[in-house]
């Protein structure tokens, strides 16, 4: 593995997946990073023990670096990440260098964002590589990566060998953007999911049963999901779910609005019906517009649909 390693965005999960890589590469290892906020940059500098250093632009970090990681939030954060003219990543030689973008973003972007680096610095290799696990899954090291390359990518066995430091399972799938691609399809499930099991606690409530008795049934019959299981949006269901901690934590309902978003504009582009995306589309963007919801764990949709937490 390259010893020199450059890190972009050090937030909620670029933070401890930076942490982990830090914590399990040899100690020869050095780290370049850049966050737009000053205080992380500064946070990750102590932890890393004469490691780490600071950088002030993104091409700082491309300049020192001959493998790079983003973790930042949307698409307009990948373009300024990589195109911002003399201070982003574009403006640095780049032949050579690897560049793994994990954020969650449309596929357009990063396409786009592929084949500047392709057209302007031959040789040098971008990857979608999102994550699915959370800030839990982040923290323990166990994210699953969804790669855009195929097995046989002249990177695979490095990129697989160096996400395997932050993550569990690693999936390649298939080419450029497919990751993404994986990514979004998981996150229009699982929202979906989500709303179906908010409406279906709410009419078993609503009829008289215990939530309890309900989400037993779920867990043995053909409504198990890890939802009903692990994330039940109804609060005291499962203890350690955001739900039971009045939504705190978890995946904020504004990205997952984001992710609906993407998956659904992605059905657009390719031409899949659709009956359930926009509808529960609107409902997440309704919570992430609601100044009492926006902070809060994406289950808090449940609130939306006016679910009892009284039972
Ligand atoms: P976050 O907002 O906590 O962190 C993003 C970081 O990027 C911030 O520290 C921000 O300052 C920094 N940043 C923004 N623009 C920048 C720029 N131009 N240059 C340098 N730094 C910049 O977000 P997060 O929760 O860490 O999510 C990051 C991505 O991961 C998103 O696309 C999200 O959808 C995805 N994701 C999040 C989770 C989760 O549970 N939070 C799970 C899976 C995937």
């Amino acid at each position: 593995l390259p010893k020199n390693i450059g890190w972009i965005g050090l937030g909620s999960m670029g933070y401890p997946m930076a942490t982990n890589l830090l914590k399990k590469m040899g100690d020869e290892t050095q780290f370049y990073v850049y966050d737009v906020v000053q205080e992380f940059i500064d946070k990750f500098v102590k932890d890393g023990a004469g490691r780490v250093h600071a950088c002030g632009s993104t091409k700082e970090v491309t300049d020192k670096s001959d493998l790079i990681l983003s973790m930042v939030p949307e698409g307009s954060h990948v373009r300024s990440v990589y195109l911002t003219p003399d201070t982003g990543a574009l403006a640095s030689d780049l032949r050579s260098k690897l560049l793994i973008d994990c954020s969650t973003i449309d596929t357009g972007t990063s396409l786009a964002v592929r084949a500047a680096c392709a057209s302007q610095h031959p040789g040098a290799h971008f990857y979608d590589a999102p994550v699915s696990g959370g800030v839990l899954g982040a923290e323990k090291g166990t994210l699953t990566f969804m790669l855009g390359c195929a097995e046989t990518d002249v990177n695979f066995p490095l990129l697989n060998q160096l996400l395997g430091l932050m993550g569990g399972n690693l999936f390649p799938c298939g080419g450029p953007s497919l990751g993404l691609t994986a990514k979004l399809c998981n996150n229009y499930c699982s929202s979906l999911i989500t709303l179906a099991t908010c409406e279906a606690m709410n009419i078993g409530m609503a009829s008289g049963m215990d939530p309890r008795v309900l989400a037993n049934i779920f867990h043995t019959s053909t409504a198990r999901s890890a939802i009903a299981d692990d994330w039940n949006p109804v609060p005291g269901l499962c203890p350690e779910a955001p739900a039971s901690k009045g939504y705190v934590g978890g995946f904020r309902v504004g990205l997952m609005a984001k992710d609906l978003g993407l998956a659904v504009e992605s059905a657009e582009r390719v031409g899949v019906k659709l009956v359930l995306g926009r509808e529960g589309l609107g409902v997440y963007r309704e919570a992430a517009g609601d100044e009492r919801y926006k902070d809060l764990d994406s289950r808090v949709v449940y609130r939306v649909l006016g679910g009892r937490e009284d039972w």
